[in-house]
């Protein structure tokens, strides 16, 4: 069997821009895309907060340039899924679509994290068209307007005031009687005359026509009574769930599943494995910072290869 030397599983802005380094490197990558190649960003029309695109771009587009930069400079994209690893020892073993095997001596993971979604059938009928997961990223288009945002973490309350400060109005969907955010993270939101707080409160459908979102129809969770609010955007701050699912029991994770790396760094607790973009980041969740978190995995990658035939030759 043929040993890689790096392997990038996941085709968002992390895995892409390790791509684009390690390739540089000379080091010759393989990706894996994974089931949703281009990651998260497919999802958005228009990403206007990424630097150097003064007009903003669209998220696909930006994604197929992504990949064409990675293999301008050799990377291998292969429309595959890992489906399940090996990390005991060296080399490192990955399963592709279940039935390939590959060795490599260094994986960067890049695999990310999905949004978590209510699961009724109006959201998905809306995405893109006023229904989002992400504040900072959608939030722009909705100035002047009046918007719902779904959740009672710190996401939500960050979520709230950020979208406070662009919008006539935010509607505030708590399904309970109190909210699980911080205190201070709370007490903002109690504090922004136009965040409505609607509490035991669930969502019962997102309505709308063509032109997109035009409502939201909630239910009372004690008396479950109907009532309707009028909005043009649904934002979703339930929470994000890491994609580390093939990893557990390998590789050291918090208790949401978000993979543990050295701090300053991408590299987790086995040798040969760094972890890239919002698959190691609750917190920012960003574009940019998980290209930034990409180019670090290719350099910890490299350096970690370097390292390792130094050894071999002495
Ligand atoms: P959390 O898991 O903390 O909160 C999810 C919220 O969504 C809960 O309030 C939950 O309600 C609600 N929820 C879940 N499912 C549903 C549903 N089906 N219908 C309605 N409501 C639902 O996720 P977050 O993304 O808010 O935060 C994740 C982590 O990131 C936390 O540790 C948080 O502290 C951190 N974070 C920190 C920030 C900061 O410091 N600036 C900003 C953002 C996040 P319930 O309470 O009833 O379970």
């Amino acid at each position: 069997m043929e040993r890689e030397k790096v392997v990038i599983i996941g085709s968002g802005p992390a895995g892409y821009t390790a791509a684009i380094y390690a390739a540089r490197a000379g080091l010759t990558p393989v990706l894996y895309t994974g089931g949703q190649p281009g990651g998260q960003l497919t999802t958005t029309n228009d990403v206007e907060n990424f630097p150097g695109y003064p007009e903003g771009i669209n998220g696909p587009q930006m994604m197929l340039d992504l990949q064409k930069q990675a293999e301008r400079f050799g990377t291998r994209i292969h429309y595959g899924l890992v489906t399940a690893v090996d990390f005991s020892g060296s080399p490192l073993k990955l399963t592709i679509d279940e039935k390939d095997l590959l060795e490599t001596e260094t994986v960067i993971i890049a695999t990310g994290a999905s949004a978590k979604y209510l699961g009724i059938p109006s959201e998905e009928k809306f995405s893109n068209k006023g229904v989002s997961a992400c504040a900072v990223c959608d939030g722009y288009f909705y100035r002047g307007k009046d918007v719902a945002v779904v959740g009672a973490g710190d996401s939500a309350a960050e979520e709230a005031t950020y979208l406070a400060k662009l919008c006539s109005k935010v509607h505030l969907i708590v399904r309970r009687d109190e909210m699980r955010a911080s205190k201070i993270m709370q007490q903002r939101v109690l504090n922004t005359p136009n965040i409505q707080i609607h509490w035991n409160t669930a969502t019962d459908e997102i309505t709308g026509d063509e032109s997109g979102v035009t409502g939201v129809r909630l239910v009372d969770t004690r008396t479950g009574e109907k009532s309707e609010i009028k909005v043009q955007g649904f934002f979703l701050a339930i929470g994000h769930q890491p994609n580390t699912g093939i990893f557990k029991g390998q590789l050291a994770m918090d208790e949401s599943g978000y993979l543990k790396v050295e701090p300053g760094t991408t590299k987790t607790n086995v040798e040969g494995v760094f972890a890239v973009g919002d698959v190691a980041d609750r917190i920012y969740r960003q574009a940019i910072t998980a290209a930034g978190s990409g180019c670090m995995g290719a350099l910890d990658a490299e350096k970690y290869l370097a390292a390792k035939e130094t050894e071999v030759v002495h």
